[in-house]
Order: structure tokens, then C-alpha cells, then sequence
């Protein structure tokens, strides 16, 4: 079932975790698009979560949804960012769900009898997956990202499967890129090399040799580490490269191209005829961001989970593509929803000195009265507000107890009694169901009204956008509510679900049911996201 063009980059990690895996095989994966190849990537995790959806933000940052509805892990964004492909339910292994279907296969008898085994059982899994991923995909280029950092216990079986992989489909279709770090003592004044030649050491002591060494460090890496490392590690020094600590990450594929040449290596190992390289829109976006705008464009976050920054990361991304967009650079103001709430007046003066105020996801009670005040700021002071999912519904319920004249206007998610349940849940699902997998996820499509600030966003009538909600919009309140001032801007093509809401007396209130932020690009920012930072400029 394998492809027999494409070509496999494994990505590993050694010394520490931390060091940007994800940014730096996204970024192979730029530089190989600019050359007109087709690339898919996926993540292989090592923990034992069937999938990240019910990860704590905190602690893993943001769930990443694709097209297709599948939870990922947050770098699937930088991926889709950086390479700007859609990628699928095969772009995210986790440990736990190879053992669950190893499992399922061992209680249903597929495996007549025999010993279940880490090898060859999960390393034969490993390795369907990702010929999988290829046939599937049919890209020239699969970039498997290992989770981790070579030497933990968790990541063996993965090693293990790269290993066998290669063996297996022959070595001028397979590569290694190993990334490590390079520490800088100030007593001593040097770059040490030794963490990363015991971390090369680990990779040998399980058959693996790497083909390219990425070396992160904050410091200009001089000759003599490179010549070190090239020795050790028995790589070509060419081959060994410099990651600096670079002002953006969107610097990171013009630093392996245009300094090190990386597709060359690239291209000769897989014996790939070459091709010309194409970085100009990044250099251009590079320049962009570099650059010390004049005009700061202070912008309210609205958030539970500040305290990990992850946790909102493509929100912030889009935003900050919408600011590059229109010359001004994004000053992001943390807004904690749980103070706002409890009527934090510094709080609540951040929300006076913003130009506009977004209103990101969440789940759960804390903080959504924060965040339903946030939308009655915006609202009543005619500040920009972009509600994305969660800040949709605080809007809905905020401009209810506005408009209906009632204060238990809720979500029965934070009010299960509420006499006025102007979100409820999705009908089909009933809150009792497991927390894993009840949401309504991925893609779906929804018509804009003509006479609507999202339709003169988009330009068109039809879009397509991504989900990971339980609650919907109750179309009961729907009459009343557009009466008083709301409009319904987008429905589902069945007008039975609400995507958009918007405010007819009012410069730029948009609120979406969906998650416009995971299809905005940095070379292509997302017309919400566009308009909203156009409308908070004024
Ligand atoms: N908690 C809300 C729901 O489940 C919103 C979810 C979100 O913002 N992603 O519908």
C-alpha cells in the first residue's frame, strides 16, 4: 500500500525537551512546499491519552482540530501554519491509541492466539500507520515528528519502528533529522558538545545513525562545535546546523535554506532531483514582523487558562497575522476572565484602553460571567469584539439578559436550571455522555446573510470552517433576538444550527460558533481575524 515516491523524514528530539521539534520540522516542511512537493506530517506521542481532546490546557496547551474532527496535539497548528495543508485523523498517533487497537485486535482474536508483543505488535502498528499516512495522503514527503526526547521510556517503541522503517523501505527513502541542544557556559565561555554527542550516542545504541543534526542554541554556534559534532556523530559538516534563536519563528525555514541549504542535504540523501526553493513570501513576512511599527494595535484577551500562553496559541497566531496584514504589530493584553468577574477594577481598565476585545474558547463555569461582562463591555462601549466558539455563546447570553430583560438568561452548561437556556445542549447528545469524543468537531459548512459584516469579510456565500463545541444556540430565543438587534449572519445549510452572530447597532461585533482561527494562515490571515484587527484600527 505504500506509495513508492514519497519519501520519509523522521524528526527526533535529544538532550531536552523544549526545544522547538514542532517549529523546526514545520519548518522543513515550508522550505520542501516552496519547492513544489507535496508534504504531509504527523506526530507520534508517546503518552497513553487515546488523543489530546480531554488534556488539560493547562498542561498540554491547545487542542488542535482538523478538517476532519480529529483532537491534535497543538504543533499539528504550526504544521498547517507553516506547510498550509489540511491535515487529518492520520497526522496524530498517540501510544494509547496503538495499544487500544492492538488491544481490540488481541480481544477480537485477530491475532489467533499468538504472544501480543511490543515488537513486533506496536512497531508493526507504528509502521502501518504511517505507510497509511503516505498511501493516504499521497504526498512526496511524510515528516514524522517523534514526541520527546530520545532516551525516555515512553518513546522506545517509536525509535524502534524508525529503525525497522528504514531497513525496511531502503535507505535512500528514508532520513533522519536530529535535534538537540547546545549549552553555553558563561565560566568556561563555551558551547558544550556533549550533550549532544551522548544524545547522538543514544540514537546509535538503537540502530539509528542521523542523517542531519539540528543544533539549537542561543549563542552563534562557532566552527569548532560544528567540526566536533560532525566528527562524533560521523555526519558531513555541512550537515550539521545551526538553530539559533531566531526574533520569529517564521525565521526558522529561511535560517535552514538560505544560511545552511538544508534541501540540498535533503535532496542528495533521498536522492530526490532538486529543486529551487521559494522563500520570498516568508522573507517578505519576516520583514513584516521585524519591523518596529509604528502603530501598536492593543488587543484584549479574554482568557481561563493565561497562565500557559499554549493554551491559546493559534488564536494568538491568527491575530497576529491579521496585524501583520495591516502594518501594525500586535500588543496583546492578558485579560483574566475569573478577576473580571469578580469585578477587578485593573482588569476591567484593560478593557478600557483596548481597541478591540476577542473572546477565545473554553469549557466549564469558571470565568464565564468574566467573560459575558467582557462581551457587555464590547457591546455597550462599541469596541470591537470577535467571539470565537465559547465567545459566542457569553455574547448570545449577554445580549439575552440585555434584550429579554432577564438575568438567568444562560448556557445550560453553566446553569442546568436556567428558566431562559439560550445555549443548550446539542440536540442528539445529552450531558451524561463520556467526555471523550461528544462534541461536534471538524469542519462544517455554513451560509453567511448577504447584508452581514462575515459576508463582506469572506466574499462569498458558503464557507467551511472547524468545530469543537457541545452547546448550541437555542433557536427558540431566535425571534426575539433579532428583533431587539441581533443578526444571525451564518447558518448551518439547514438552518437549523447558528454558526455567526453579529450586532446590527454596532461597528464590528462578530461571534462565531466555530474556530476560525485554525484556518488562518501567516501568509494568508483569516478574514475575521482581518476585519476585526481592520475595525479595531479606527
Ligand atoms: N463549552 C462550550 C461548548 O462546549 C464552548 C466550547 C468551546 O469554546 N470550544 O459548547
Amino acid at each position: 500500500m505504500i506509495v513508492e515516491r514519497t519519501k520519509f523524514i523522521f524528526i527526533t528530539g535529544g538532550v531536552c525537551s523544549g526545544l522547538g521539534k514542532g517549529i523546526a520540522s514545520a519548518s522543513i516542511g515550508a522550505i520542501l512546499r516552496s519547492a513544489g512537493f507535496s508534504v504531509f506530517s504527523l506526530k507520534l506521542d508517546p503518552y497513553l491519552n487515546i488523543d489530546p481532546g480531554t488534556m488539560s490546557p493547562y498542561q498540554h496547551g491547545e487542542v488542535y482540530v482538523t478538517d476532519d474532527g480529529t483532537e491534535t496535539d497543538l504543533d499539528l497548528g504550526h504544521y498547517e501554519r507553516f506547510i498550509d495543508v489540511s491535515l487529518t485523523r492520520l497526522s496524530n498517533l498517540t501510544t494509547g491509541r496503538i495499544y487500544e487497537k492492538v488491544l481490540k485486535g488481541e480481544r477480537s482474536g485477530a491475532y489467533l492466539g499468538k504472544t501480543i508483543q511490543i515488537i513486533p505488535h506496536i512497531t508493526n502498528e507504528i509502521k502501518d500507520y504511517i505507510k497509511l499516512a503516505a498511501s493516504e495522503s499521497q504526498a512526496d514527503f511524510v515528516l514524522i515528528e517523534i514526541g520527546g526526547t530520545v532516551g525516555d521510556i515512553e518513546g522506545e517503541p517509536y525509535l524502534e519502528a524508525a529503525r525497522q522503517f528504514k531497513q525496511e523501505i531502503g535507505s535512500e527513502n528514508v532520513l533522519f533529522i536530529h535535534l538537540t541542544l547546545l549549552p553555553f557556559l558563561r565560566t568556561s565561555g563555551e558551547l558544550k558538545t556533549k550533550p549532544t554527542q551522548m544524545s547522538v550516542r543514544e540514537l546509535y545504541r538503537r540502530g539509528i545513525q542521523p542523517d542531519i543534526i539540528l543544533v539549537r542554541s542561543d549563542k552563534p554556534v562557532t566552527k569548532e562545535a560544528i567540526q566536533k559534532i560532525a566528527l562524533f556523530a560521523d555526519v558531513c559538516e555541512s550537515a550539521v546546523i545551526p538553530a539559533p534563536t531566531v526574533r520569529t519563528i517564521y525565521e526558522v525555514p529561511i535560517n535552514f535554506e538560505k544560511k545552511y541549504n538544508i534541501s540540498k542535504i535533503i535532496f542528495e540523501k533521498l536522492q530526490v532531483a532538486s529543486r529551487k526553493t521559494r522563500l520570498e513570501d516568508w522573507e517578505n513576512l519576516v520583514k513584516k514582523i521585524v519591523t518596529n511599527h509604528k502603530k501598536k494595535m492593543p488587543i484584549a484577551l479574554v482568557g481561563k487558562y493565561n497562565e500557559n500562553h499554549d493554551a491559546y496559541i493559534s488564536v494568538i497566531e491568527a491575530l497576529k497575522s491579521a496585524c501583520y496584514f495591516h502594518n501594525v504589530s500586535l500588543e496583546l493584553v492578558w485579560v483574566n476572565a475569573s478577576k473580571l468577574e469578580k469585578n477587578d477594577q485593573s482588569e476591567y481598565k484593560k478593557l478600557a484602553k483596548v481597541a478591540g476585545i476577542v473572546v477565545p474558547g473554553g469549557f466549564g463555569h469558571r470565568g464565564v460571567e468574566g467573560k459575558i461582562m467582557a462581551a457587555k463591555y464590547a457591546r455597550e462601549h462599541k469596541k470591537p469584539y470577535l467571539g470565537l466558539c465559547l465567545g459566542m455563546q457569553v455574547a448570545t447570553i449577554e445580549f439575552a439578559r440585555h434584550a429579554l430583560n432577564t438575568q438567568d438568561a444562560n448556557s445550560t452548561e453553566f446553569n442546568p436550571k436556567t428558566a431562559n437556556p439560550v445555549i443548550h445542549i446539542l440536540p442528539g447528545h445529552t450531558a451524561e455522555e463520556e467526555k471523550g469524543g461528544t462534541l461536534r468537531l471538524g469542519s462544517y459548512p455554513c451560509i453567511l446573510g448577504k447584508d452581514s459584516l462575515s459576508h463582506k469579510a469572506y466574499q462569498k456565500s458558503r464557507i467551511d470552517e472547524r468545530h469543537r463545541h457541545r452547546y448550541e444556540f437555542n433557536m427558540n430565543y431566535r425571534e426575539r433576538l433579532e428583533k431587539a438587534g441581533l443578526r444571525i449572519a451564518g447558518l448551518s445549510p439547514d438552518k437549523r444550527l447558528v454558526e455567526i452572530i453579529e450586532l446590527k447597532d454596532h461597528p464590528f461585533f462578530v461571534a462565531s460558533q466555530f474556530h476560525p482561527e485554525f484556518k488562518s494562515r501567516p501568509l494568508r490571515p483569516h478574514p475575521l481575524f482581518r476585519d476585526f484587527i481592520k475595525a479595531s484600527l479606527k
